[in-house]
């Protein structure tokens, strides 16, 4: 493992990526006193809002990648598609954390999923597939209903097709848009789970609360926390995210998305090596929040407490909201124990993720009805 460098306060991050996860890492940087630099490729990113400087450039353009790591003392990201010839040059220049490769694991469905299986963890079956006649094959032995995932670019649901009938096959894999994808057994969850951990540059670990993730349309909707499960399936949940934190050897925030089965069991689904969205509500809600965690790992710093100070519940705010005009944000703001963040995106679009609400409450379900009152409330006229 490769031991960062102590960086404190006043030293300069760079975060390749501007998106919200971009800029609410931001945020927690310059509050501790740290310069950013942002680069992306759209002017005026909700990352660039808030950094010291903005880089505006294609994440292909390899030399004003370099210019940008000359000028920052570490790199993370908040874009998990940065090019690898980029990440390749910014990392002989400056440490970037999470490492490229471990990025390089996570970003590709059948690289994750074979790296999961093959530390014994627990996925749902799945196979390669190339080609309409080898779909044909995996539906053949994994069975239907089952899920056909491209095996890059994919979050939120996007390039994935549900097939209940083989007879689907080729319907589903031109759908899919992708030369190479992942045929995976459809998972008949009871509901969906996340740990959210930090971890390290000397391996110490420290994971949020467990949370319990709602989606509409493939799109996380509300996250509650901690989920209403039994301590045997926190404590396994929690325990299975120490392991693949620890086998993937991550410095940094790791989310891992999981599936619950009726019986108790617990089905790894999904990795994402940085800050989740069903991690925002540790902003609001948790003593040491997600960003600044990754802060503390990226930096070589000592992470903080992750304790719940008390159950929450987020919910997302889509661009969907605004199809009839801006939403009524002081209908909204009327609920006290609601908190607003919004990512300073000008263009609302149907699914984009424009912000989000959290409320606190005494359990996790008041917080949930709590904070989709309030989102009720932005769009009543
Ligand atoms: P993903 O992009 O893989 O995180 O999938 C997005 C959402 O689709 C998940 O959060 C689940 O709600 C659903 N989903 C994905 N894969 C499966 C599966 N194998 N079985 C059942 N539901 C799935």
């Amino acid at each position: 493992m490769t031991n960062p460098a102590l960086i404190l306060p006043g030293r300069t991050i760079g975060i390749l990526g501007g998106g919200q996860l971009g800029r609410m890492f931001a945020i927690a940087a310059r509050r501790m006193g740290y310069r950013v630099h942002a680069l992306d490729p759209a002017r005026d990113c909700p990352a660039g809002q808030v950094a010291d400087v903005e880089w505006i450039a294609p994440y292909e353009d390899v030399d004003t990648a370099r210019r940008f790591a000359e000028a920052v003392d570490v790199v993370t990201f908040e874009f998990e598609n940065v090019p690898s010839e980029t990440l390749a040059a910014v990392s002989e220049l400056k440490p970037v954390h999470p490492s490229p490769t471990v990025l390089d694991t996570c970003r590709h469905r059948l690289r994750e999923k074979t790296f999961l299986e093959g530390h014994g963890f627990p996925v749902a079956r799945f196979a390669a597939v190339q080609s309409v006649e080898e779909l044909r094959g995996a539906l053949a032995r994994i069975g239907t209903p089952a899920v056909l995932k491209t095996a890059t670019f994919g979050y939120d649901g996007k390039g994935q097709v549900r097939i209940d009938d083989p007879a689907e096959a080729a319907r589903a894999f031109a759908t899919m848009g992708q030369t190479l994808g992942v045929l995976e057994a459809f998972v008949p969850f009871s509901c969906e789970l996340s740990v959210v951990i930090a971890r390290g540059a000397s391996g110490e670990m420290a994971a949020f609360p467990v949370t319990e993730n709602r989606h509409a349309r493939h799109i996380l909707d509300v996250s509650v926390a901690p989920a209403d499960i039994t301590d045997r399936t926190r404590a396994r949940a929690v325990e299975l995210a120490r392991d693949v934190a620890q086998a993937l050897d991550v410095v940094g925030v790791l989310a891992v998305e999981m599936f619950h089965l009726g019986n108790g069991d617990l089905i790894v689904n999904e990795l994402a090596p940085r800050p989740h969205n069903s991690g925002h509500y540790t902003v609001d809600a948790c003593v040491t929040d997600q960003f600044e965690q990754q802060l503390r790992a990226v930096c070589g710093l000592p992470l903080g407490d992750p304790a719940l100070l008390r159950p929450a519940a987020m919910a997302n705010l889509l661009g969907d909201l605004w199809e009839e005009g801006e939403p009524r944000w002081e209908k909204s703001l009327a609920y006290p124990d609601v908190k607003l963040h919004l990512y300073g995106k000008a263009e609302a679009r149907v699914g984009r993720k424009m912000g989000h609400l959290t409320a606190m409450a005494e359990t996790g379900e008041k917080a949930a009805e709590r904070v989709l009152a309030a989102r009720r409330a932005l769009v009543e006229r």
